[in-house]
């Protein structure tokens, strides 16, 4: 590669990394996995090297990729937050062992597990917790300590009044709780979290501390960044100390000395990858001593005494048995690989999913072929391909009929996946009827999964109205339920009969009406029939909506088989009320034209309907009209302008804060 090329290549990567930072770091949502992103970045590290000139100051490789959001306040972290240079093979490991020994012949390492969530810091005053805060860019991160006072293992005040106290660690969240998480987002049509360490992200850089509350993280503290009133001569002294402060430190770590000390410490926390409730994605490997640290100093970006050794994805192969095809709440019947077991990043797999018919005719995936499944430790498997067909096998195609009701199944023109048509469907009706008794729509306690199975079983129930009819007497003859149970059931049932409009909406399950969606129908319309009498192209207007949505919930509400379920939910008493926020005259945004630009972190439809709410006017372009510009992440040209033009640019944090005054 000549030096023209090579300066290309360099615009590419960082182009390519740069939108994968955004996308993980911002978004929590990546694109790429995680092991395609640090081949990227080695390629740009090495390219670098070959060619320094070309290395700019602002380049991927010597940043850390985090950047602290507006939508929080930020805080300056005193003692910088860094990353940690990735190794990827032993042979790496044993260069970092011969560099530390060059420097200093008697050094050891403390050998620890490498927690796949995101790092935070902790701050105590006189033993109390004073400020929690993310990483960020390193320097500057965000407040985020009423959200991480929901973490029951954070104490809020420790076992030792030293007048300062800084602990870094990581943020994660269990395995159990993420496979939760991504069931109810899957079953409320939401998009699920890719796996664990951004869902812990995602919850942790909520609005709501109540929604970070429920989503159950944890975390490990694994350093000791600032201390007044103390001293300490090695790492494991310092772990030892934030342990008896009440910590939850990191476990399973081991001072080494030798390389093959260090390779056996890395086996042995590979090994137990499948018996951890949590994620790890690697193995750090640090120097103990502090002074030694302290001589060895730091780059831009990480330090020069530790590295991170990650576990590569793991592949292997196993042959396909069987192709499963679950029918969702939607109808959409979404094939599933189910194949010999097989031990991946730590975890037992034997199922994946296949998507639809193209992604299955693709890969010519047929039964009895063996097949390579990818896991890295974060990532749901995935089918990779398909090695080698059986001599009889022949081409997979899905079902024509729903596997559970037999109705013939029917492809969308402009969708991939194939749905079953029939709303009476048991499969369907089940998972509808889970849906309608969860949390965010009617939220009856006590009406999960295993119940409306057992209802559905005794024929006690055939849509969700008949929920309303149920007598304790009924229940009381399924299995488990006794006099109390059966009326606390019943009791449950009847208080969601005050549910709100939207949350009913929402519980009716309409493709592609999630929660938020639901609000802002009501929020436009205000009524049940205001919403029923309005035309696609009007649902079509509110923003956030589009004609595939609008075009979905006019279908639903003018279908007869619904519109006779609204009816009887009506006649069981549901009051469906809805108070339709009145425009406000008198407040901060009354009367101002506002532009909103970058990227938010709630909807633009949401901020858009909570100004709309305040009596702003919102408009999409910046002029010498506009009073405010409420600016996002990235915001480009409209922010400029504003700032040519003189114009008040608030962040979207500020905006909240002038929206709940
Ligand atoms: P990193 O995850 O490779 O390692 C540094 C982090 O490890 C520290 O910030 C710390 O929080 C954590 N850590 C966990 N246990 C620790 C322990 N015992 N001791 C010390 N630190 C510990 O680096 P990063 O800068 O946080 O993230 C970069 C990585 O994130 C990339 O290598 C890549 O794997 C992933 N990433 C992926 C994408 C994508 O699109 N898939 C995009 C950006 C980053």
């Amino acid at each position: 590669m000549d030096h023209t090329q090579a300066k290309a290549r360099i615009e590419e990567l960082s182009g390519l990394l740069e939108q994968y930072n955004h996308e993980y770091y911002v978004l929590d949502n990546p694109s790429v996995d995680d092991y395609t992103y640090d081949m990227l970045m080695h390629e740009l590290a090495d390219l670098e090297q070959q060619y320094p000139d070309l290395r700019s100051a602002h380049s991927p490789t010597q940043r850390v990729g985090g950047t602290a959001s507006n939508q929080f306040e930020k805080v300056s972290h005193e003692v910088q937050m860094q990353s940690l240079q990735d190794v990827f093979s032993i042979e790496q490991v044993g260069s970092f062992v011969t560099r530390c020994r060059e420097e200093f012949p008697d050094v050891q390492f403390s050998v620890e597990p490498k927690i796949d969530g995101l790092s935070v810091s902790l701050e105590y005053r006189d033993g109390r917790l004073t400020l929690g805060s993310t990483r960020g860019d390193g320097f500057v991160g965000e407040d985020v300590t009423a959200n991480l006072k929901t973490i029951r293992s954070i104490p809020l005040t420790l076992k030792t009044e030293l007048p300062l106290v800084e602990a870094r660690g990581e943020v994660y969240m269990p395995r159990e709780s993420f496979y939760r998480l991504v069931q109810e987002q899957e079953e409320n049509d939401e998009q699920p979290f890719k796996n664990p360490r951004n869902a812990a992200a995602g919850s942790l850089r909520q609005k709501k501390s109540e929604i970070t509350a429920r989503r159950k993280l944890d975390i490990f503290i694994f350093n000791l960044q600032r201390c007044e009133g103390r001293t300490f001569s090695t790492h494991d002294e310092t772990l030892q100390f934030l342990e008896d402060c009440g910590f939850r430190v990191i476990p399973g770590r081991k001072i080494c000395s030798t390389t093959e000390e260090i390779t056996a410490a890395i086996r042995s926390i590979g090994d137990s990858r499948a018996d951890l409730p949590y994620d790890i994605d690697g193995v750090v490997i640090k120097v103990n001593a502090l002074s030694e640290r302290d001589a060895m100093g730091a780059t831009s970006k990480t330090p020069k005494w530790a590295v991170a050794y990650k576990f590569p994805p793991e592949k292997k192969k196993t042959t396909l048995r069987s192709i499963e095809v679950n029918v969702g709440r939607t109808g959409a019947l979404t094939p599933v690989a189910v194949f010999d077991t097989i031990l991946l990043a730590g975890t037992s797999v034997s199922r994946a999913v296949l998507h639809n018919q193209d992604f299955i005719t693709d890969k010519d995936i047929r039964l009895g072929d063996t097949i390579v499944v990818r896991k890295a430790g974060d990532i749901i498997p995935e089918v990779l391909r398909s090695i080698s067909h059986t001599e009889d096998s022949v081409p997979y195609r899905l079902p024509e009929c729903c596997p559970v009701c037999g109705a013939k199944a029917v492809r969308d023109e402009e969708e991939a996946v194939l749905r079953c048509p029939n709303i009476s469907c048991p499969a369907q009706l089940h998972k509808q009827l889970v849906h309608f008794a969860s949390r965010d729509a009617m939220n009856i306690d006590g009406l999960g999964p295993a119940i409306v199975t057992a209802l559905l079983d005794a024929e006690l129930v055939k849509d969700a109205a008949d929920l309303y009819g149920l007598q304790k007497e009924q229940i009381m003859t399924l299995e488990g339920f006794k006099d109390r149970s059966a009326e606390k059931l019943v009791a449950a049932i009847d208080k969601s009969k005050s549910a709100p409009l939207d949350r009913v909406i929402f519980g009716l399950g309409i493709r592609g009406i999630g929660q938020k969606a639901a609000s802002l129908l009501c929020a436009h319309f205000g009524s049940l029939d205001a919403i029923r009498s309005a035309s696609r192209e009007e649902i079509a207007a509110i923003e956030g909506f589009g004609d595939i949505m609008a075009d979905s919930v006019c279908t639903a509400l003018h279908d007869p088989s619904v519109e006779a379920l609204v009816k009887r939910l009506q006649d069981a008493g549901l009051e469906m009320p809805y108070e339709k926020r009145e425009t406000a005259t008198d407040g901060f945004f009354s009367g101002k034209t506002v532009v909103l630009t970058g990227t938010l972190t709630m909807k633009r439809s949401e901020a858009k309907a909570l100004l709309e709410a305040a009596g702003a006017k919102v408009s999409g372009s910046v002029s010498k009209k506009t009073d405010y510009v409420i600016a996002g992440e990235d915001a480009g040209s409209k922010l400029t302008k504003a700032q040519e033009l003189g114009v008040t640019v608030l962040s979207e944090a500020e905006m909240q804060k002038k929206l709940s005054e």
